[in-house]
C-alpha cells in the first residue's frame, strides 16, 4: 500500500520559522527572536569574528509558528508532549473544509468534516483503528497564512463542538490544523475543544482514566494548494522538550 518511492518525496507542512523576520502570529505577542550569544571575548556570529554561530531563541511555541501539543496544555500536572507522542508512521486523512460562516465566524462543523471524509472511508476502517491524524486544511487557502497576524481583528475559524465530539467518536488520535486554536481564539479560557479532544471534564485541569493521553493537535500548519487532499503516512516532528507543547515539522508521505 505504502510506495516506498513516495518516501523520497516527502511533504512538509509546517511553517517555517524565521527568526527577526516575517512570521506568523497569534495574539500579539513578542515574536520569535534570535541573538548570537556573547560570553567574554566570545561571540557566537562568525560575521562578528565568531569561530561559529551560535544563538539563543526566544520563542512561544503556541503563538510562533507549528506546534505540536498534548494534554499538559490544560492540567496542573505537566505533562510533556515528548512522553505523550508514541506514534512515528500514522496514517491520515488531508481534507480542505470551507468553514460556514455565521455572518461574523467561520465554524468548521461535523457536516463539513464527515463529507469531506467519506471518499476516504475504506482508507480509514483498514487503518485509522489504532493510531490516525486528520488533517484539516481550511478554504481560502494560500501563502498568507505563513505570516497571518491572529487577534481581535482577525478571528480565524474554529471547530464546532460536534465536529470535535465527530473527531474523538472516530477513533482519530492526531489533528492538525492551519489555525492558532481548534477553539474559538478568544473563548473566555475555556478551551472546551480542547478538552473534548484529550477527554477532560470540562474546566478541570486534571486528566481522569478516560483521558486521550497520547493523542496530539498540532497547530499552525500550512499544507500549500499543490498538495492534494488524500491519505497519507504522517510523520509528526517534534524537538523532544519536556513541555506540553514543541515547536514541530509534521511530514506527510502520498500512500499510493
Ligand atoms: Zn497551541
Amino acid at each position: 500500500m505504502i510506495d516506498l518511492e513516495n518516501l523520497n518525496d516527502p511533504i512538509d507542512i509546517s511553517i517555517p520559522l524565521s527568526f527577526n523576520g516575517p512570521q506568523p502570529n497569534a495574539y500579539g505577542v513578542e515574536p520569535a527572536k534570535s541573538k548570537a550569544c556573547e560570553a567574554g571575548d566570545i561571540v557566537g556570529d562568525t560575521r562578528r569574528g565568531g569561530s561559529v554561530n551560535f544563538e539563543q531563541y526566544t520563542f512561544i511555541t503556541h503563538c510562533n509558528g507549528t506546534h505540536t501539543e498534548c494534554v499538559g496544555h490544560i492540567t496542573n500536572e505537566r505533562i510533556s508532549v515528548t512522553d505523550c507522542l508514541k506514534d512515528v508512521f500514522i496514517p491520515a486523512v488531508l481534507v480542505s473544509v470551507e468553514p460556514e460562516s455565521t455572518g461574523s465566524e467561520y465554524l468548521i462543523t461535523a457536516d463539513l468534516l464527515q463529507t469531506s471524509f467519506m471518499p476516504h472511508a475504506a482508507f480509514a476502517s483498514a487503518t485509522l483503528a489504532v493510531q490516525s491524524g486528520l488533517i484539516v486544511r481550511t478554504l481560502p487557502n494560500d501563502d498568507s497564512k505563513l505570516t497571518r497576524q491572529y487577534g481581535e481583528g482577525n478571528i480565524p475559524p474554529y471547530f464546532t463542538t460536534d465536529a470535535i465530539e465527530w473527531i474523538v467518536g472516530s477513533g482519530l488520535r492526531h489533528l492538525l490544523v492551519d489555525m492558532p486554536s481548534i477553539d474559538r481564539i478568544y473563548d473566555e479560557g475555556r478551551l472546551s475543544n480542547h478538552r473534548i479532544f484529550w477527554n477532560v471534564e470540562q474546566g478541570s485541569f486534571e486528566i481522569n482514566s478516560a483521558t486521550r493521553i497520547n493523542s496530539t493537535i498540532t497547530e499552525l500548519i500550512y499544507v500549500p494548494n499543490s498538495v492534494r487532499d488524500g491519505e497519507y503516512l504522517l510523520n509528526l516532528q517534534i524537538a523532544p522538550f519536556e513541555a506540553d507543547a514543541s515547536p514541530g515539522r509534521p511530514v506527510i508521505f502520498k500512500i499510493a
